[in-house]
């Protein structure tokens, strides 16, 4: 027996190397347990997927295991690289769903598999998709994928926020809410001065996280942002980057560590209102009476638990059989941000919370990552009336969530289907329960969505 056994050393690991792709785009069951909830958390049949790419697309390349295999035959030559493979690539929003449905019961990494598909697509010449090359030349150019002016960037600041230049604490406010959503970005500027909480913006040196040029697989260029955001954060010593964005929170908290290590802590908006709210720096008195739903952004959720390295030896068994030792921890989703804005949630008066049925790590996506709402927008339209319907089921007046880009998609399904639901990010709910004078600008906000 031990002449069949030996060990392989790994080294500390975190995402895919190229070793490992090669490895696992072959251990792929072809089960399409990707495509579903895991059976224990399923509640209906109609919520019972959870991948959106495959639901919209009805074929097995649009999937998890799917593209997993569309991986395979390019990597063995079976399978030549063009427009229409690059397509099916694409129509993912990289929700990670399928990653979390397959690591139940399996040890595969779909989601990084898809990333590390994409980055070489692009490095063959044919990704990003044409829409997204758009947006990534705007990231060089403008620093905001939206085509906007830079110095447009701090815009939304109204003359009446205190800001604080010589505050430790950077609240980096991001392209979406300082372009497109900037209610978001204006309440919670407001909730930090509610709470006389001292922080400071980085106004014309804030640029793009670089999430939306990551996300499309052109890892060069997001490489420029990780150094461009880092040497001007390290420059200042700051010591705490609060985000209201869940895509520039999971960024900065997963991603950059990977190519670049910091020194600061990274809190997301719904964690700093709970721990103002605990410590009585903020009280939130008035009623909101409204019932209201949350939806998990993907990148507040699954997507944002950090990798843990990894320093294990491969045991093999026979030739296709092997093990770690130690086990290689899975990232599960099981340690993203799912508590802190349900516990925000129910600090308000007067909300009655109903949860959708797909939930926390089996979320089902909005629609608008991975690039697909400027490539795909029928397909980011699709899903979030898909959502919209999940929200409404619940019999829910408010869907709320914690992040700009969900808010502007979900808006989109609601207007799109014409729901009587209506959409307010998680700062807007408290800064209503606050009772801003700007309660009734906001309440009215509500009307038009
Ligand atoms: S990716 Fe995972 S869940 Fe999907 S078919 Fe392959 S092994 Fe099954
Ligand atoms: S990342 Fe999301 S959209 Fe893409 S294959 Fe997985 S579940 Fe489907």
């Amino acid at each position: 027996m031990l002449n069949y056994l030996y060990v392989t050393i790994w080294g500390v690991s975190t995402v895919l190397n190229e070793q490992e792709y090669k490895k696992m785009i072959k251990s792929c069951l072809r089960c399409s347990i990707c495509k579903w909830i895991p059976q224990l958390q399923i509640k209906s049949q109609k919520y019972a997927t959870i991948c959106p790419s495959i639901d919209m697309f009805n074929f097995h390349a649009y999937s998890g295991g799917g593209r997993i295999i569309l991986a395979l035959a390019l990597e063995m030559g079976r399978l030549k690289p063009s427009k229409e493979l690059t397509e099916i690539v694409y129509k993912c929003t990289e929700c990670g769903g399928c990653a979390v449905a397959c690591k139940f019961l399996n040890t595969l990494e779909p989601l990084e598999i898809i990333v590390k598909l994409r980055e070489k697509l692009v490095s063959l010449g044919y990704g990003p998709m044409p829409t997204q090359q758009q947006y990534i030349e705007s990231i060089k150019n403008n620093n905001n994928p939206y085509n906007e002016a830079h110095e447009k960037r701090f815009d939304w600041l109204p003359n009446d926020i205190k800001t604080d230049p010589n505050s430790k604490v950077l609240y980096f406010v991001g392209c979406t809410s300082s372009y497109r959503r900037k209610e978001i970005a204006v309440a919670t500027a407001r909730i930090l001065n509610a709470a006389n909480y001292p922080f400071k913006i980085l106004r014309e040196n804030e640029f793009c996280c670089g999430s939306p040029i990551l996300r499309t697989g052109d890892k060069e260029s997001f490489l420029n942002q990780v150094d461009k955001n880092l040497d001007i954060i390290d420059k200042k010593g700051i010591e705490t980057v609060v985000f209201s964005c869940a895509g520039c929170y999971d960024t900065f908290k997963v991603d950059y560590p990977l190519e670049r290590k910091y020194n600061f802590k990274v809190l997301h908006t719904t964690e700093l209102f709970n721990e103002l709210i605990d410590t009585s720096k903020l009280e939130l008195n008035n009623q909101v009476p409204y019932n209201v739903t949350y939806h998990d952004p993907c990148h507040l959720g699954r997507n944002s638990e950090p990798y843990e390295e990894w320093d294990g030896d491969e045991l093999k068994m026979m030739p296709l059989v092997s093990i770690n030792i130690p086990a290689k921890p899975k990232r599960c989703g099981n340690y993203g941000i799912y508590d802190s804005p349900r516990k925000l949630i129910e600090k308000i008066r007067g909300i009655d919370f109903i949860e959708m049925e797909r939930i926390k790590e089996y979320a089902y996506c909005c629609g608008a990552g991975g690039g697909v709402k400027a490539a795909f927008p029928e397909f980011a339209l699709n899903t979030a009336k898909t959502r919209i319907e999940e929200a409404e089921d619940t019999g829910a007046e408010i869907i709320t969530s914690a992040c700009p880009f969900c808010s502007s998609n979900l808006k989109d399904g609601i207007n799109a289907k014409s729901s009587d639901l209506r959409f307010l990010d998680i700062s807007e709910l408290v800064l209503m329960a606050l009772g801003s004078p700007n309660k009734s600008s906001i309440a009215s906000s509500m009307e038009v969505s």
